[in-house]
């Protein structure tokens, strides 16, 4: 960078990437963020940062920031003012109050606390909708209502620091150093330096399965659930189930019909790896379960969740020092936007409820605030479809995202390093985000946005974010008797107590399409990439869109490594860049969904597996 050590602003803060919350020190100049600094006394992680943390700041500089409001006027969207761009909004919002079952409002779970909070306040409150989502009602949201359902609470049970002081960890469907580095850091030096037993269940090898005496139980895609139910058959039937774990009895009658043999064929695991996996787990002291998942993952996630549970709740493995299930959450803020409720309630709809409500005409008015649904949900050609179907579509962002490009106005919202308040990481640390930089042209945050049109339509006007964090403080169980004050450098641990109710999860593996091959999606460099396309780190790690294929079906298709190749399903096909590795059993293709050119979720339909052709 181009400045001396000494010439820089430095400013404590949280990464804004994955749910990790690695804190990280800004290092700044001329309102410009220039470099991270490794800082040995911050965070759980002792100043590690993974790529995106160290090299992926540069998106707050970037010179296609959104620095002023766009207006679509003649079918061209234009510059206009603050004034302009919020009068239009506040009309808008204004009309489709007076019918709230027309107003929908999705938001990213990378804002902080207090403007989450904001948000429900301004769209369920003064709005009355119950339209409201993040995550498109996958992935975290869906993993945090299984977790409520099996241990009474939105928040995992377990946190980071449980990784070293367990015996043997549960790694289910992924893997953290592709998803939450740092995680994965921390499960190297259990495995190295603690002698932790590293158990691995996914639908591909990955780096993780690489560690000293790691095992990788690889099955087929979309067949977990039935994996994890055979495990816990396993358990029951061996005798080594806790007879006092609610629900016991409602399970073992569920699990009745489970056969280990009828599994073995269904998984692709044999009926001794299954057996012998179950009661490893079963018998280690101490045993974690890690769930790493992202919008890379729709499906089932709900019973994901709750069929991990089902293995810790049945062994007695929770409440308990290196015990438990760590629910990892793709964004940084993951976790605090399912302890604020961002989610529908009894009436509402969720993400991909509001796709299908944009279309039929029931949801006339959007509001998007820095989700890029059009790469990040599924159905790519559906979701322009929703978009483009609604009367008015108003997103924030920090850049002319996908989704932006279709809205009828734009408005310019600010990064991580440019406001304050507060985010709730993965093992529910809630820790202080502090502003190092002013924001970029005229941009605001999203609390200012959000207080200013929540005002305007009748409701609050909040003073600054501490005054919101209060309320949240006395609305929210778990951040009771909290301030933003109170959370020092170090930011506070928050209370779960969790409860345990074994739940009986239906489990079909996806039946296999004669000459189709089953595409899975996730993580390689993050989320609809809206900030990672922006930084140098992430785009030298992982630079265009690809399609991973196992040798052995590459050289069946006559496919090399480096090819142009189409995928194609029944929703819609994708030109990307073929990789030919090691990672993948025969029949199973992987591809990240993170670029807007050569976008998976335009191939993909919601499901936990899509089935795919491949070829040149
Ligand atoms: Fe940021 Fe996550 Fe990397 Fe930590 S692991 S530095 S929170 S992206």
């Amino acid at each position: 960078f181009q400045a001396r050590w000494w010439a820089l602003s430095k400013t404590k803060t949280v990464c804004s990437y994955c749910g990790t919350g690695c804190q990280l020190t800004l290092g700044c100049k001329d309102n410009k963020v220039l470099t991270t600094v490794y800082d040995e006394d911050q965070g759980f992680h002792n100043g590690q940062l993974c790529h995106r943390g160290r090299f992926a700041y540069q998106f707050v500089n970037s010179d296609k920031r959104l620095t002023t409001p766009l207006i679509r006027k003649n079918g061209k969207l234009v510059e206009s003012s603050w004034d302009e761009a919020l009068a239009l909004v506040t009309e808008r919002l204004t009309q489709a109050k007076a019918a709230p079952a027309s107003l929908a409002a999705l938001s990213t779970a990378h804002l902080t606390n207090e403007e989450l909070f904001l948000f429900e306040k301004l769209f369920r409150g003064t709005l009355g909708t119950d339209n409201i989502d993040h995550s498109a009602g996958f992935a975290h949201a869906a993993l945090t209502e299984g977790l409520k359902a099996s241990f009474g609470t939105v928040a995992s049970p377990s946190e980071i620091l449980d990784i070293q002081k367990s015996n043997l960890l549960l790694v289910i469907k992924t893997d953290a150093y592709e998803t939450h580095p740092v995680i994965g850091f921390e499960i190297n030096l259990g495995v190295k330096r603690k002698g932790v037993d590293l158990r691995i269940v996914s639908d591909k090898r990955g780096k993780l399965g690489k560690l000293p005496g790691a095992q990788t139980t690889v099955h087929t895609p979309g067949s977990e659930l039935l994996l994890l139910n055979a495990l816990a058959k396993v358990i029951i039937d061996a005798g080594l189930a806790d007879a006092a774990a609610p629900g016991l009895s409602e399970l073992k009658a569920a699990l009745a019909e489970v056969s280990l043999e009828k599994a073995a064929a269904a998984t692709g695991v044999s009926a001794d790896e299954i057996a012998k996996l179950a009661k490893d787990y079963a018998a280690a002291e101490k045993a974690l379960i890690l769930l790493p998942i992202g919008l890379g993952y729709p499906g089932h996630n709900a019973a994901l969740a709750e069929a991990c549970a089902n293995l810790a709740i049945l062994t007695g493995k929770y409440g308990k020092e290196g015990t438990g299930l760590l629910v990892m959450g793709e964004k940084n803020n993951s976790q605090g936007a399912a302890d604020l409720g961002i989610h529908p309630k009894a009436s509402g709809l969720n993400g991909s409820a509001i796709i299908d409500a944009c279309i039929s005409g029931q949801v006339k008015t959007l509001f998007v605030a820095g989700e890029n649904p059009v790469v990040s949900y599924p159905n790519r050609a559906k979701v322009e479809k929703a978009l483009e179907a609604v009367d008015f579509l108003v997103v924030a962002d920090l850049f002319l995202t996908e989704t932006a490009q279709l809205a009828d106005v734009v408005l310019p919202a600010v990064s991580f390093a440019e406001k304050s308040g507060t985010f709730t990481s993965v093992g529910r640390k809630l820790q202080q985000v502090k502003q190092a930089v002013k924001p970029v042209g005229l941009a605001k945050s999203d609390f200012e946005i959000l207080n200013t049109l929540n005002a305007a339509l009748g409701g609050q006007k909040y003073l600054n974010q501490s005054e919101l964090f209060a309320e949240i403080a006395a609305n929210v169980p778990a951040y009771a008797g909290l301030s933003q004050a109170a959370l020092g450098d170090e930011g506070k641990l928050l209370p779960v107590a969790p409860s345990a109710k074994l739940v009986p999860v239906a489990a079909q593996a996806a039946a296999p399409v004669a000459g189709k091959l089953a595409l899975v999606t996730g993580s390689a460099l993050y989320h609809s990439g809206t900030m990672s396309r922006f930084g140098e780190g992430p785009m030298l790690v992982c630079p265009n869109a690809y399609a991973e294929l196992s040798a052995a079906d590459a050289k069946v298709l006559k496919i090399e490594d480096g090819d142009a190749i189409t995928v194609k399903s029944d929703t819609g096909s994708v030109s990307v860049t073929a990789k030919v590795g090691y990672r993948l059993p025969q029949g199973v293709v992987f591809a990240p969904y993170h670029f807007g050119e050569g976008s998976i979720n335009a191939v993909t339909d919601g499901k936990a597996v899509t089935w795919v052709t491949v070829g040149k």
